[in-house]
């Protein structure tokens, strides 16, 4: 299976990592959309959200879970954004789940 972040976990491509334990990995965005913007990934290959089973929802807590606790240690504790994206219709560009944390900029609402 050729997919960008199972190689960035494996460390096959470089990432300027945030956080890493056997679970996750939290690294910058290549570009980012904000002052802080980083993705948390679960190491398990899940395409997209549309593949998460009741099995990961442990998994996927512990995902937001981390993105909070990096958040607070970036300095976002006035607040941030956590955005997955889905498919086609939701924008997701790389077919490995991640979570999108972006802050330290005022966000809108409703997004683009
Ligand atoms: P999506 O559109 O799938 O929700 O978001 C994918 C994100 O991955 C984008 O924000 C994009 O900038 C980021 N990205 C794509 N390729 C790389 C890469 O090689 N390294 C890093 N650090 N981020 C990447």
């Amino acid at each position: 299976m050729n997919c960008l972040f199972c190689s960035i976990a494996e460390g096959k491509i470089p990432s300027k990592t945030i956080f890493e334990d056997d679970r996750v990995l939290a690294f910058h965005d290549i570009n980012p959309q904000a002052p802080v913007h980083f993705l948390v990934i679960p190491k398990k290959h899940i395409a997209t959200l549309n593949d998460m089973t009741e099995e990961d929802c442990e998994l996927v807590g512990y995902m937001t879970y981390t993105a909070q606790r990096l958040a607070l240690e970036l300095g976002c504790e006035g607040g941030f954004r956590t955005v997955f994206n889905c498919r086609e219709m939701g924008s997701q560009t790389v077919y490995h789940i991640h979570l999108h944390v972006l802050g330290q900029r005022q966000m809108n609402w409703p997004p683009g």
